[in-house]
């Protein structure tokens, strides 16, 4: 799917302007370098790791004749590609990338072979780009990466609990979030840790995939439902009110009933506040696609109707939980269309809409949560 999307996308930059010089970067030229050249109007072709020098590349390209292909054999690349923020346009929350690659391997995900291995940002790097965020007025940290949970592994004397307590010091810096960390990371250690760290948002996003233990096994993930749930249920003893979010795939092939149904009851009795539920759909070049037994289009749907309702209904309960209760929300802009009305998000992760005269973008108020709507809920500048 997604690389019919580029092509798409490829052909209409070339429709829009027939003059255009099209460069395609990233993972699917990565993975798909001769593909993509081949693409009627593509001039130059870079993968993954040139992404910092484009402007350099297509330079240089723009007046040769002939198509271009930049791509490296990213399983080479062992050192971090430093691509900091320079210019900030808004100035709310950030995203820092503090790792790229995967060596986990899943058996349906190609991102190993499109990003290559590990390398961690050293955390000299890291800590020069918060301070200069928060000089900048970001409030809010999130820590991204490819498989963040891996962070320092490749560099030996430095761990992402590490590089967590680090920035919780840089003064300015309010909340610090993970994005998608996997079960196994919190350890009894880590939480413990976590929990003398305030500026932590209640929210994690552990990501599952399946609440079969057969299938998970399929999928080389590396824990077990049993190891998931005592990682959800300590967090919940240590952080009130925390946000726990997941990602999950239905269809995955040979998922039997029977293993679809374990997946129903384990996501009944975890409850998450959020999910996003996948379709399985086979990437050329995984072991997943190649297996014999996979699922029919219609069986796909019918389960992902199955977890998207139960989803939206635990997303709710959570919700409710916080009606007429006073949350601090960071406030990231206006809503668009609308003069007056201030859209954020508390710190476990529910997006909330107030109004305001003043300008609050890019600052944390408390509001008081009165009316849940689609997507967010309407509250009341206390
Ligand atoms: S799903 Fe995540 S952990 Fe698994 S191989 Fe892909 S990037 Fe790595």
């Amino acid at each position: 799917m997604g690389d019919r999307k580029s092509r798409q996308i490829i052909r209409r930059a070339l429709d829009n302007n027939p003059d255009a010089f099209i460069a395609v970067v990233g993972c699917y030229s990565q993975i798909s370098p001769d593909k993509v050249i081949e693409i009627q109007g593509v001039k130059l072709v870079v993968g993954t790791n040139e992404r910092a020098k484009i402007v350099e590349l297509v330079e240089y390209a723009m007046d040769k004749e002939e198509k271009i292909n930049m791509v490296s054999d990213i399983m080479e690349v062992r050192e971090f590609e430093e691509m900091s923020i320079k210019n900030y346009k808004s100035r709310t929350r950030a995203f820092l990338k503090i790792q790229e690659g995967c060596d986990q391997y899943c058996s349906y995900c190609i991102i190993p072979y499109a990003r290559g291995h590990i390398r961690s940002r050293r955390p000299e790097s890291i800590l020069e780009e918060v301070k200069q965020l928060a000089q900048n007025k970001f409030k809010e940290i999130v820590l991204t990466g490819i498989h963040v949970a891996s962070y320092g592994r490749d560099l030996g004397n430095t761990s992402l609990i590490e590089i967590i307590e680090l920035l919780h010091e840089v003064e300015g810096i309010e909340r610090i979030r993970m994005s998608s960390v996997e079960p196994k990371t919190l350890n009894d250690e880590f939480i413990e840790r976590l929990t003398k760290l305030p500026k932590i948002c209640r929210h994690f996003h552990l990501s599952l995939q399946s609440g079969c233990d057969a299938t998970l096994k399929r999928m080389n993930r590396k824990y077990t439902t049993e190891e998931y749930l005592r990682v959800v249920d300590r967090l919940r003893e240590v952080f009130p009110e925390v946000a726990i979010t997941t990602d999950l795939i239905v269809g995955f092939p040979g998922e039997t009933e029977e293993e679809f149904k374990c997946t129903v009851d384990f996501i009944k009795r975890v409850d998450f506040s959020g999910m996003h539920v996948f379709k399985f759909s086979p990437r050329e070049g995984t072991p997943a696609a190649e297996h014999k037994n996979q699922v029919s289009p219609q069986v796909k749907e019918q389960r992902s109707k199955i977890i998207t309702a139960i989803a939206h209904d635990r997303e709710l309960t959570f919700k409710n939980k916080f009606l007429n209760k006073k949350m601090d929300v960071l406030f990231e802009h206006k809503v668009e269309g609308q003069s007056s009305i201030y859209e954020g998000l508390t710190d476990n992760y529910i997006r909330v809409f107030a109004a305001s005269e003043q300008d609050i973008k890019g600052i944390i108020l408390p509001v008081e949560l009165k009316a849940i709507k689609e997507d967010h809920i309407e509250g009341m500048l206390v």
